[in-house]
């Protein structure tokens, strides 16, 4: 009867950890398809054009900034990216905009980790 126990609580200890697993996936899934769904950030935009934003890093006027060579510093690497997954992405410099991960911007900063 005990073992018919441990095995009723290993079961629901299962359950629950995959009922616990599914929001964080879905949040997941959803910040990539709200990410998906934003208007993409224009270079003339006034913000963007203040900080020197460019969905081309490689036309950017980059100088190297702590310790990274101009050459490794876009979107992709930046602490202020958002999402997983995409080419373009909200960057929280940019609120209600995307920018592209091959982008950069004045603010560029390494991302931790
Ligand atoms: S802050 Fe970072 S992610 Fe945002 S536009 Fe500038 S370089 Fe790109």
């Amino acid at each position: 009867m005990s073992e018919l126990n441990k095995s009723r609580r290993d079961a629901v200890k299962l359950m629950l950890a995959g009922l616990a697993a599914v929001p964080v996936l879905n949040l997941v899934g959803m910040a990539n398809a709200q990410a998906a769904e934003l208007p993409h950030l224009d270079e003339n935009d006034p913000t963007a054009k203040a900080l020197k934003y460019v969905s081309d890093a490689t036309k950017a006027a980059r100088v190297d900034k702590a310790g990274t060579p101009a050459a490794n510093q876009h979107c992709a690497n930046c602490q202020f990216i958002q999402a997983a997954e995409g080419d373009w992405r909200p960057c929280t410099l940019f609120a209600g905009k995307a920018v592209n991960v091959n982008g950069w911007c004045a603010s560029w900063t390494l991302k931790a980790g």
